[in-house]
């Protein structure tokens, strides 16, 4: 069973934010802004790769309730789900970053040659 299998069956703590039938929402243990919560399915999906657009739908409602459960609507956040070995996935469960509480940079991420991406 991966990580985020074990954090919705409560087999590891976390601390969470918010939960209902089908997601739930924690705050991430190694945060990279003031507000970094993890918002994931209760089922397993391994990455955005594999989502159902249903999934997405409701997924889509929960972090608009995170947001607005910690204010963070009306400050501004921003939302990130990291897919596969370039996009820098560690755990292999679909979760999408909340971030926010403080003006997020957003820095150059590569200077890689683009050619052979169309
Ligand atoms: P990613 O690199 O997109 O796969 O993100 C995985 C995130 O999970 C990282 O930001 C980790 O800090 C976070 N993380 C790993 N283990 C735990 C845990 N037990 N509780 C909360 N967050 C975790």
């Amino acid at each position: 069973m991966c990580l985020f299998c074990k954090i919705v069956k409560k087999e590891i703590p976390s601390n969470i934010i918010l939960e209902d039938e089908n997601f739930i929402a924690f705050h991430d243990i190694n945060p990279k802004a003031p507000v970094h919560i993890l918002a994931i399915p209760k089922v397993h999906v391994d990455s955005f790769n594999e989502a159902k657009a249903e999934l997405m739908a409701g997924m889509t409602t929960f972090i608009q309730e995170i947001a607005k459960e910690t204010r963070l609507d009306e400050s501004g956040y921003r939302v990130i789900t990291n897919i596969g070995e370039d996009g820098g996935q560690e755990v292999k469960h679909l979760h999408f970053h909340v971030l926010g509480g403080a003006k997020l940079k957003w820095e150059h991420i590569s200077d890689a040659d683009p050619k052979g991406y169309l």
